[in-house]
């Protein structure tokens, strides 16, 4: 006999637990399906020296703090070790690894093909995150470049740059933070679209989140914020960022044209060899796996009210970032819209339930 679940959730991360935490209150019978072998989520694939940007308080999950950190900032292992305890504690069934591969609707029950058999259930949590989908801008002549070309996804140590000529693209804190490392032991150029622009010394990234409230609370309300007002910077000065200031290396110049074979080419012409670029332009969402669906999709994203999608009954996207939820992509926010997708899934569970008894 197989089994129908009321919920599969898609995805053993930050967001997925969330959820968890949440369908485990409201008594629903459900099962997560991580394709990682180990607790974490993205978080353990992270490069060695990531530090948060917020104390332990301000980076929890619903129910129970991350403990507190020795340093000032919890360290990447920190959090790995913090969603682990919090999947045992709150005795969350996750499976893994299995990888889901597509999900199909058949008279109004979810088919989840994975690489471990086929699952059933009656509604689908999709939080399968964008660390698997790293973005890299299109550049003329990138496929005849010598260089090793890594996205900030791969990285994981300055060691292999050594005495190396290294191009950093991106202007996020990802950006300054790999720069701020590989400038200690290669030589680095750092590209941004524009200026970058950098927090105070004395705060931290709970002021992105606070500059974020403000942004979506004035939306509410239908008011247009001045920018300017919001906008006091967007890298977070961390220890080792501060430090690569005052060695007076965060400087950024403006994109490169093309690639040749030894290095790229600036807009005046001219030319500089390069032995490596490192990528750090972002990610976009992992939904490949619902392609089944057949969902208008739009610049990578489901349509959705709130996290609910709007073409598919029963099922909800949750962690996406902001399209999916307030500030949804980060430990402290996704809470939120995890319990609002909790609550949903059980009202439709119980409008189902009573249809079908009628
Ligand atoms: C450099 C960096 C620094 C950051 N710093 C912070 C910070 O200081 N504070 C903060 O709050 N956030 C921070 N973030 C953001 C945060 O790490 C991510 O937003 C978060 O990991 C997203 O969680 P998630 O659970 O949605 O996705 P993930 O952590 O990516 O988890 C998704 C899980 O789903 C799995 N999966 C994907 N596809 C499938 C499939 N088809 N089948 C089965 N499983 C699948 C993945 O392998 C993964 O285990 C940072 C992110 C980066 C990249």
């Amino acid at each position: 006999m197989q089994t129908l679940y009321d919920t599969i959730v898609i995805g053993g991360g930050q967001s997925a637990l969330a959820c968890a935490y949440y369908l485990r209150r409201e008594k629903l019978a459900y099962v997560l399906l991580d394709d990682q072998p180990v607790p974490g989520g993205s978080w353990s694939c992270y490069w060695d020296s990531l530090t948060l940007f917020s104390p332990a308080a301000f980076s929890s999950l619903p129910g129970w703090l991350m403990p507190e950190s020795e340093r000032e900032f919890p360290s990447r292992d920190e959090v790995v070790a913090y969603l682990t305890q919090y999947e045992n504690r709150y005795s969350i069934p996750v499976e893994r690894p299995v990888r889901v591969q597509e999900v199909c609707f058949q008279e109004g029950v979810f088919e989840i093909r994975t690489d471990k058999g086929t699952y059933h259930s009656r509604t689908v949590i999709s939080a399968t995150g964008s660390f698997q989908q790293p973005f890299i801008p299109e550049y003329a002549g990138a496929d005849t470049f010598r260089g090793t070309q890594l996205h900030s996804a791969q990285y994981r140590n300055p060691e292999p740059f050594q005495g190396k000529k290294v191009l950093l693209v991106g202007g996020g804190n990802s950006g300054a933070q790999i720069l701020a490392e590989v400038s200690k032991v290669a030589n680095t150029k750092w590209v941004t679209l524009e200026e970058v622009t950098f927090l105070p010394d004395d705060v931290d990234g709970r002021v992105l989140f606070d500059q974020a409230s403000a942004r979506y609370y004035a939306l509410q309300k239908g008011q247009d914020l001045d920018a300017t007002q919001l906008n006091v910077g967007n890298i977070v000065m961390v220890p080792p960022v501060k430090e690569a200031r005052d060695r007076g290396v965060l400087h950024t110049v403006r994109p490169f044209v093309r690639f040749y074979a030894e290095g790229v080419e600036w807009p005046d012409g001219t030319k500089e060899k390069m032995d490596a670029v490192i990528w750090c332009t972002g990610f976009r969402n992992v939904l490949g796996h619902l392609e089944c669906l057949h969902l208008q999709e739009e610049a990578g994203k489901i349509p959705v009210k709130g996290t609910r999608a709007l073409e598919q009954p029963g099922l909800w996207l949750v962690g996406y970032g902001s399209w999916t939820g307030f500030a949804s992509a980060t430990l402290i926010a996704v809470g939120r819209t995890a319990r609002q997708t909790a609550a949903e899934i059980r009202d439709y569970l119980s409008s189902e339930s009573k249809a079908a008894k009628v």
